[in-house]
């Protein structure tokens, strides 16, 4: 059960309610919202006496039975899609937000050309990792901290938010000083000790989906950060492991719209690692468009073949630029279709 307090609920009524809970054999889990306190009810109980005595309490919204074993990041808990605001950008709104950038930060040269020509493009934000989760431990790292430095160096450049991973919870008030969003990459979509860091560091988190991870997987990690007080989780859909050898990875764009029933979260697409080939990235893009994706994560860089991670996958400026341009009559009709949905004030 989640039960929402009142915008002004009393603390001595929310203690009562909690008090009511754990007599009823629940636990208690609360968030202190910015706005007003939730409290999630987790066990089993005698749930319909339960939920009638809890929706007559002083300073009670509402309380409403969630079947799904995620609760706060579910559609039966908020119906409303959420709206993430990283600055003067919101993901899950009436704009489609693309995240473009290398996969790693190389240089200041490499970080700034990109960053300018993105944001002229019309990307929203400046992706790049400066700590990178490698398969071989003989491959390029990341720049780590100096990484960071010519991130912030490049968004005061452009103006452009900064997405950039983060692979332990003892970096993440580190790299929280530098992102605009805190991304948890597939490797570590289940390293709860960083989901519970993240959930308090207070920035928008992109929640990748591990590459062997069911939907429901991901969004109980989703769960986890929302749990641990952080509501604003972007969930990335960037392909999965498959029988199929002719792409990366499958991306699975039908997650998209899955998503989009479960999860009152947005969703972007990541067409990069979900192909591994440049090529297959603008039809994913539109594919994902089309789907009713929030928007997208792409690797761009000025020199593809010199890139020091997945240069396969990475579009070329010009061709991010190509991409961009062909978009537009999609991203048109997917404005329609927004401001269409039941529910969306746009
Ligand atoms: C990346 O975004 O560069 C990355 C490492 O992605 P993933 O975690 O999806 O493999
Ligand atoms: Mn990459």
């Amino acid at each position: 059960m989640i039960i929402s307090m009142r915008l002004h609920a009393t603390k001595e009524e929310v203690d009562a309610v909690c008090r009511r809970i754990e007599e009823s054999g629940y636990k208690v889990h609360t968030i202190h919202g910015e706005e007003r306190v939730v409290i999630g009810a987790i066990g089993t109980g005698d749930v319909t006496s339960c939920l009638e005595s809890l929706q007559a309490m002083p300073g009670v919204e509402n309380a409403v039975r969630i079947s799904a074993p995620y609760k706060f990041v579910s559609r039966e808990f908020q119906a409303e899609s959420s709206r993430i605001r990283v600055n003067s950008a919101v993901i899950g709104g009436d704009e489609f937000i693309v995240m473009a950038g290398p996969c790693s930060v190389e240089s200041e040269r490499q970080i700034m050309e990109t960053a300018e020509a993105v944001a002229r493009a019309g990307a929203r934000m400046l992706r790049g990792g400066a700590f990178k989760p490698r398969t071989s431990p003989y491959e390029f790292q990341g720049l780590e901290r100096e990484g960071l430095k010519l991130l912030r160096k490049a968004k005061e450049a452009t103006g452009l938010d900064i997405v950039t991973e983060v692979m332990t919870d003892s970096d993440v008030p580190l790299v929280s000083e530098y992102a605009d969003v805190l991304q948890i990459g597939a490797r570590n979509m289940q390293n709860i000790a960083l989901l519970k860091a993240v959930g308090a560091c207070g920035r928008p988190v992109l929640l990748k989906r591990g590459m062997s991870s069911t939907i429901r997987e991901l969004l109980m990690s989703a769960e986890y950060v929302v749990a641990h007080r952080n509501p604003s989780v972007i969930l990335c859909e960037r392909g999965i492991r498959t029988f199929e050898t002719a792409t990366r990875n499958t991306c699975d764009l039908g997650a998209v719209a899955v998503l989009n029933e479960l999860t009152h979260l947005p969703v972007v697409v990541d067409p990069s690692h979900a192909t591994g080939k440049s090529s297959l990235v603008p039809p994913v893009c539109r594919a994902a468009v089309a789907i009713g994706a929030d928007g997208l994560l792409v690797e761009v860089h000025p020199c593809p073949e010199k890139a020091y991670s997945d240069g396969v996958q990475s579009l070329s400026i010009p061709r991010f630029e190509a991409m961009m341009r062909e978009l537009k009559p999609y991203l048109e009709l997917w404005k329609q279709a927004r401001q269409a949905q039941p529910g969306t004030a746009v």
